[in-house]
């Protein structure tokens, strides 16, 4: 009998079924390699960690051999446009081609489901809906009626960010399980049910920790029932897997609760004065700490002991524990009442925990909004929690991106998955970097703390604009930066007729579409344009970086992992700091070449990626791009390669 790795071997084949069943498949020698370690690492019932370079074709390289393993899949991705495109587009295409006809499920998180319980209760207290809310909530009344899915996508015509969905959609948290009224004709109980009975079920990453960590949307069976899970797109896990490990109350979450909780009351006929005024005591407490934190908003240190805030959060705790108190009179009136009092129990539970004792493994902070607030703690290092929850069950997990190593060093992700132990596999990308690309790091440009920094960087840049006529994307690694680009643009110092497109201004859909349609387009983007954007052919050919993408430690995990390194006598900067900025910057890079016929220029602006020490490891995590230092000889190439694009 062949091994799956034999079969894998022969379905990727020239002469395969891949080849005959699949048009424009063409068998490529990183791909089989990847599928090979895949196969083995199924049938092994092991763990694999595999960068994919851009072009290498991973995605089939990982279906195949799951598909062809005949056992229970579950594929996680990062976005919700690759979970589209597995599901919709590359599973049907795949099992056709093989002629191995597969199961296959789309699970989304319980938010995207209708539930009928909180409709019901919306519909009974529509307290709090604005007109619009009230209209909104009668069309979704009447498309539950016709839905067999409950999918909110399928309700056209209500917006997404609209009020009302909130009202009829389930949290872990108000969802009232088996208890529920409403169980038998649940929407998310048969999304789940009918999962658990595919063959592959396409999840994304906030599913499969929840599942993970038994938390939140999970429901606990989803990695049980799985042979294999792979996770693509997995650098993006750590950090969704930190919040997963964690606590966090929201003012808002508790302000929820006690709307459900006059809704659920009165439902039951049990709302009266004695709750009434205990809930009007806990909206105070939540009102007057929020009032302590003071107006300045965003992510802030956990308040000190015996000050305002702390002694805010008791009081609040201490009015939670007297409606719980109240609240036990009522034990068993209704499923619904019963849920919301162990909902106030498990606040006050959460609480207390956040606000006791200091663990040395977590750390805690507060994020602050203009009229809300949430308390949060999560592990300092989320890899040990990871690892043991993986080892419960010997099922194959394969976790792939295309950006995972630095200079083919995987420590940094290895610690922070808990994956020590995996199989490692670097499979290089089949482009042809050296001749197609090129690397550009301008002379003369100051450090990125000189005050005239930005544009200087954005004036060495316009020869390359020129020569490319537009076709740029300017990634930035501030909004500050982004709006100053923004400003030298409009005042018109690239002259040139481009057509100019800045995140914020639309949406980034719609922002791509136009940068594909304008003949010479300006992109300026930060943040989530740095990676995920996919533009193929010659629509992109200049890719500008402001500078190297070190993160500002403000945000308190990292603080905190920085300290950590540095207790243990590490060396947080090369451990920690510029790994991950390495990897930032590989995936702006990355943004250039994403077929084979692309081509064209990296610019990084930041002269420390050449002056510093350290810049070494920057280029080590780059594609092998040469180096050029001289603006003309690179508006050169970008020229040529605009008249190769134009004669072919
Ligand atoms: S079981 Fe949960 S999600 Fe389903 S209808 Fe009831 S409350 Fe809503």
């Amino acid at each position: 009998m062949s091994s799956l790795v034999e079969i894998c071997d022969n379905a990727m084949a020239a002469d395969g079924p891949l080849a005959m069943g699949l048009p424009g498949y063409a068998p490529r020698s990183g791909q089989r390699g990847m599928a090979r370690a895949v196969a083995d690492a199924i049938e092994r019932r092991s763990q694999l960690l595999v960068e994919a370079g851009t072009g290498t074709g991973k995605t089939f390289a990982y279906l195949v051999p799951a598909l062809m393993s005949g056992r229970r899949v579950v594929v996680s991705t990062g976005t919700r446009n690759l979970q589209d495109q597995l599901f919709a587009r590359d599973l049907p295409a795949l099992t056709r081609a093989m002629g191995a006809p597969a199961d296959v499920a789309l699970l989304k998180g319980r938010g995207n489901y209708l539930c009928l319980h909180r409709m019901q209760l919306a519909l009974e207290d529509p307290a709090g809906l604005t007109r619009a809310g009230l209209r909104e909530l009668a069309r979704v009344r009447s498309w539950a009626e016709t839905t067999r899915t409950g999918d909110v996508a399928e309700a056209t015509g209500i917006p997404e960010d609209s009020i009302v969905w909130p009202r009829v959609t389930s949290t872990t948290d108000n969802c009232l399980g088996s208890a529920c009224p409403q169980w038998q004709d649940c929407h998310v109980v048969r999304a789940r049910r009918e999962a658990l009975r595919a063959d592959v079920i396409v999840v994304n990453h906030h599913l499969l920790m929840a599942d993970l960590a038994l938390k939140e949307e999970g429901f606990g069976e989803l990695l049980p029932a799985a042979d294999v899970v792979i996770v693509d797109e997995a650098h993006q896990l750590a950090d969704v897997a930190t919040r997963f490990f964690g606590t966090s109350v929201s003012s808002r979450q508790l302000s929820q609760l006690l709307g459900d909780l006059r809704a659920e009351g009165l439902l039951a006929g049990a709302w009266d004065e004695g709750l009434a005024r205990d809930t009007g005591s806990v909206e105070k407490a939540l009102a007057r700490t929020r009032e302590t934190m003071g107006r300045d908003t965003g992510r802030r240190a956990w308040p000190a002991p015996g000050g305002n805030v702390e002694q805010a959060i008791e009081t609040l705790i201490d009015e939670l524990v007297v409606l719980a108190g109240r609240m036990t009179a009522l034990d068993g009136l209704s499923p619904g009442v019963d849920g919301v009092a162990s909902r106030v129990a498990q606040s006050v539970e959460r609480l207390t925990r956040l606000s006791g004792k200091a663990d040395p493994d977590q750390v805690r902070w507060i994020e602050i909004w203009p009229r809300s607030f949430t308390l949060q703690c999560a592990p300092v290092d989320a890899g040990p929690a990871l690892a043991a929850r993986r080892d419960e069950r010997p099922s194959a997990w394969i976790f792939t991106s295309a950006t995972l190593a630095v200079g083919g060093d995987f420590s940094l992700v290895q610690a922070r998955l808990g994956l020590e132990d995996a199989d490692l596999l670097s499979v290089d990308s089949p482009f042809d970097y050296p001749r197609r690309s090129r690397l550009f790091v301008p002379s003369g440009l100051p450090e990125p703390a000189a005050r005239d920094y930005t544009q200087r960087a954005l004036g060495a840049m316009l020869p390359l604009l020129e020569a490319s006529g537009g076709g740029a994307f300017f990634l930035f690694t501030s909004h500050r930066a982004l709006r100053e680009a923004a400003d030298w643009f409009r005042a018109g110092a690239a002259a040139g007729g481009y057509t100019l497109l800045v995140q914020g201004d639309e949406p980034k859909d719609i922002l791509l579409r136009r940068f594909r349609d304008a003949p010479r387009a300006v992109l300026l983007g930060t943040g989530s344009f740095w990676e995920g954007v996919d533009v193929r052919g010659p629509a992109l050919r200049l890719v500008v970086i402001d500078r190297l993408p070190f993160a500002v430690p403000d945000d308190p995990i990292l603080e905190a992992r920085l300290d950590r390194s540095r207790e243990n006598g590490g060396n947080p900067f090369r451990e920690i700091q510029l790994p991950e900025a390495a990897l930032a910057l590989k995936q702006g890079a990355g943004r250039l070449m994403r077929d084979v016929e692309d081509q064209g220029v990296v610019a990084i602006c930041d002269p420390r990626i050449v002056g510093k020490s350290y810049g070494r490891v920057f280029l080590s995590a780059l594609s092998p791009m040469p180096l050029e230092r001289d603006a003309q000889a690179v508006a050169g190439f970008l020229a040529e390669a605009q008249a190769r694009e134009m004669a072919s």
